[in-house]
């Protein structure tokens, strides 16, 4: 496995690897990799010669210092755990290195962006996808992989992709969770026992949602998801919602749409967790 710093370097050996036809995977990330990291790993070496995965905490997709400050960094052991799982690139740049000047560029993804994430983390996803951007111009691969562990974040990457006519297959992966049902994040680990206990709450509420639609209304549905999450004192709700998948409106109406997602954020304590479930 070969690691570069530089982006020179590896934009000469993948403009090489291009020239040879050799298919490029690419998964980019911020490390602290845990399962759901490696799955889109394995997506990739199924359907590529060469898969490339980043690392890189960016500090511009950010929009709480502390949250920047306590992302966990274990660059050398994700190395290690992507050696094994058989990654033949890792992208590990400085900050400097990406970002040599200021960054200025402002996307704009319609409603895309200023719901939900987009409303709770002003300017994250304007951090994502100069990030995004700038990590396809480097990596230039054939395929890129995103889990649907953040799925807004996936279908605005497909935007961006659209938006500048980005010649990658942008391909979404499952959500790999922990026994108890827990999407796998690497915020997990800065969870205390006794919030890693209750978290499991957010899976067992989704499932409970998906559970009851249809029964009852989908303003009923979300009133009492609220309520069940709120009875943990040590949660704060950021938001519940029903959205169409495409739009990500929220739906008044079981009917008013073919394919609804639920999505959920909350803090857990100081730990800032998302998750979500496709209804049908
Ligand atoms: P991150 O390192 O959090 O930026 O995540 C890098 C990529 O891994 C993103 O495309 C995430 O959606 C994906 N990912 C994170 N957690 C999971 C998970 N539990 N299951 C599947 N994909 C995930």
């Amino acid at each position: 496995m070969k690691i570069y710093t530089s982006i020179k370097e590896l934009q000469s050996d993948v403009l090489d690897l291009r020239s040879r036809e050799i298919s490029i995977g690419f998964v980019p990330t911020m490390g602290a990799l845990h399962k759901g990291h490696l799955s889109l790993l394995q997506r990739s070496k199924d359907e590529n010669d060469i898969s490339l995965c980043s690392i890189f905490v960016n500090p511009i997709q950010f929009n709480n210092k502390q949250d920047l400050e306590k992302y966990p960094r274990t660059l050398e052991e994700d190395c290690r755990k992507l050696e094994q799982a058989g990654c033949d690139i890792v992208f590990a740049p400085s900050v400097d290195e990406m970002y040599p000047e200021e960054v200025k560029m402002q996307y704009d993804f319609g409603h895309l962006d200023k719901v939900m994430e987009g409303k709770h983390r002003p300017g994250h996803f304007n951090g994502m996808a100069v990030v995004v951007k700038k990590l396809f111009d480097i990596c230039i691969p054939h395929r890129a992989y995103f889990g649907e562990k953040d799925f807004q974040q996936l279908m605005i990457v497909r935007e961006l992709v659209k938006m500048n006519k980005i010649p990658v297959t942008v391909i979404g992966c499952a959500i790999i969770r922990e026994d108890d049902g827990l999407a796998m994040s690497s915020r997990n680990t800065r969870l205390s026992p006794h919030e890693r206990s209750i978290a499991t709450e957010i899976y067992k509420t989704l499932l409970w949602m998906r559970h009851q639609a249809e029964q009852r209304t989908v303003e009923e549905i979300l009133q009492q998801a609220r309520q069940k999450l709120a009875s943990h004192p040590e949660i704060k709700i950021e938001y519940i919602e029903i959205v169409d998948e495409e739009t990500l409106l929220p739906v008044s109406d079981w009917n008013s749409s073919g394919n609804i997602r639920l999505l959920i954020a909350l803090f857990l304590g100081e730990v800032r967790l998302i998750d979500n479930m496709r209804i049908r």
